[in-house]
């Protein structure tokens, strides 16, 4: 007897090795792989045009890969749980196998499909499944630190699994072709420095890794110097799920330096992110202490100046060379190094005390590794109104931090108006006095921001 079709429902998880769900599905019978555009779950979240735009490259790479196993991926369009309801019925598949995820929109979206044919739930996009470390009595973890060494204690290297070998379907259901989805920018075509940047898929993530794995062993310093091509930048790649992070720690499991440890912390900090959207599922959009309501805020839809100051932090116009560098990184290829990520929250946060949801969706909507979980965790650590002890009148001063992290090269390359400034002159062109034509002032002194950030915290605590 011919075993009845298999659907693999993929969501961010656009990979074969190490991939639970394909692993399952193609032990019981022929495999249908199948990716839903699906707008309307996701609601107010629905995926930004900078995801959107590696969201196409990843599936046409996902087809190369499959079409290797002589297997397809079946596109559609609309409502995850009406799609898949009506693709069992075309196909006769008895089972709909797929990795959990935890935005709050997908596990409702993944109860309401469990009650409604036979949906077998996999783990694998975390080092350890979101909810499974718990202290010692029991409970999640709200702080990182006692969370990373949980994990380290617990992980003792992993069984990675091999790309499995997929029979296909005697027939394959119609699929939507995937340039008819618009996922690219045409009108304009805003992509040009991201193709530039970025090869989406699992090879060309692993190849990444490599490269990056002959220099690990400097991580820990290089990781917080803009101008050094030091991290992994393998983010969006762990976003949509083209690598796993059990693939990359295997790879480094027997590297004993610092820099291997540093990385896999790095990760650790990824799976933290999705522990606390558990536990608190608007984590993302609602700040977790009280008190940070809008009076401390400045609104930029009643305020024109907030408005204009929201506007030139979009753009990478502040005046602060290092923030304006990072926005127009982020803007070009839709990345922003870590350590400028945080000076340049920080600054819309508390120079321009600006709600830090503002940046968040500003995020969302340009980040190629926009993650409901990792953004609104670091947006609220750096906020200070987050589950950690981090705090709001902690104001980072954006200068230094420049100086500090050698952030020249970085500056003069995003910010071709100071490309002919030296160091230090670079760090801050209006006060050595060497501002060029072209290039605005900063919107807001440092001292004076710090203090009105001050004054307006102190007025809301009494
Ligand atoms: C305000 C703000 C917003 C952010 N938004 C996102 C986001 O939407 N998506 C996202 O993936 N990261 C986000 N980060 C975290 C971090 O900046 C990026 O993960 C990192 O810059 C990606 O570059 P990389 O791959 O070279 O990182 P590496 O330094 O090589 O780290 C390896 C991997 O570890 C994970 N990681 C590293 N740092 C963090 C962190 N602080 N939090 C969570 N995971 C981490 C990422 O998956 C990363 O790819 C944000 C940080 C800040 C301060």
């Amino acid at each position: 007897m011919i075993a009845a079709p298999q659907i693999v429902w993929l969501r961010r998880d656009l990979r074969l090795a190490d991939q639970a769900a394909f692993h399952a599905a193609a032990q019981a019978g022929p495999v249908i792989p199948v990716y839903v555009l699906d707008d309307e779950t996701p609601d107010e979240r629905r995926m930004g045009g900078a995801s959107r735009w590696y969201l196409h490259h990843s599936l046409e790479s996902l087809q190369t890969d499959l079409a290797r196993h002589h297997s397809q991926l079946v596109l559609r369009r609309g409502r995850a749980v009406d799609v898949l309801c009506q693709l069992v019925e075309e196909t006769g598949a008895t089972t709909v196998h797929a990795l959990r995820h935890y935005e709050p929109w997908w596990r409702k979206a993944e109860e309401e499909l469990g009650g409604k044919l036979d949906l077998v739930l996999h783990d694998g996009n975390y080092i350890l499944p979101p909810g499974t470390v718990t202290t010692g009595s029991g409970t999640p973890y709200k702080i990182f630190t006692p969370f990373k060494d949980a994990v380290f204690a617990a992980v003792d290297g992993f069984d990675i699994l091999p790309e499995p070998s997929l029979s296909s379907p005697e027939d394959w259901p119609a699929s939507d072709k995937l340039a008819d989805w618009d996922l690219l920018p045409t009108k304009p075509d805003w992509a040009g420095g991201m193709r530039d940047f970025w090869k989406a898929g699992s090879r060309a993530a692993l190849d990444r890794f490599e490269e990056f794995v002959e220099v690990i062993g400097d991580y820990k310093q290089d990781r917080e110097c803009p101008s050094i091509d030091g991290s992994s930048k393998l983010s969006p790649h762990l976003h949509f799920g083209e690598v796993s992070p059990r693939q990359l720690w295997q790879v480094i499991a027997q590297h004993r330096s610092h820099g291997a440890r540093f990385f896999k912390a790095e990760l650790i900090w990824r799976d933290y992110a999705q522990n606390l959207v558990l536990q608190f599922p608007n984590y993302a959009e609602e700040p977790y202490r009280e008190g940070y309501d809008e009076r401390l805020w400045r609104d930029p839809e009643s305020d024109e100046q907030a408005a204009d100051d929201l506007a030139a932090w979009q753009q990478g116009r502040t005046g602060y060379p290092i923030v304006d560098a990072g926005m127009r990184q982020l803007w070009q290829t839709g990345w922003m190094h870590n350590r400028v990520r945080m000076i340049a929250a920080s600054f819309l946060v508390k120079h321009l005390l600006i709600d830090w949801r503002h940046g968040e969706s500003w995020f969302w909507d340009t980040l190629v590794d926009a993650d409901y979980a990792s953004n609104g965790t670091n947006w609220q650590w750096v906020s200070g109104t987050g589950v950690d002890s981090n705090m709001f009148v902690r104001i980072m001063a954006p200068l230094s931090q420049s100086e500090k992290f050698s952030a020249g090269d970085y500056i003069r390359h995003y910010v071709p108006e100071l490309e002919d400034l030296d160091d230090p002159y670079v760090h801050d062109p209006e006060e050595h006095g060497c501002l060029p034509a072209g290039y605005p002032a900063k919107i807001i002194g440092h001292r004076e921001g710090r203090e009105r950030a001050l004054a307006a915290y102190r007025a809301i605590k009494g």
